[in-house]
């Protein structure tokens, strides 16, 4: 038997690591962390993050999209 379990996807909140309270909109680094490639905003299994920070990683990344910093989807 096989078993194919693959991990790829960090388990713990990755800013509860980092002891960050505030995600800085100009660290797009940081926020296309939580993005897939084609710019959507990845699901809460994907990321790791706690419902806290994942909930002001998706408000930072929309804010950042306004600001043009960040791309939308399909772009
Ligand atoms: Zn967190």
């Amino acid at each position: 038997m096989m078993q194919k379990q693959q991990r790829k996807y960090p388990t713990e909140c990755i800013l509860c690591t980092e002891k960050l309270s505030e995600i800085p909109m100009q660290d797009t680094q940081l926020l296309r962390k939580f993005m897939s490639g084609q710019n959507k905003i990845l699901p809460r299994r994907k990321t790791g993050a706690c419902a806290k920070h994942q909930r002001s990683v998706a408000r930072e990344i929309k804010r950042g999209r306004d600001m043009g910093v960040l791309r939308f989807r399909g772009q």
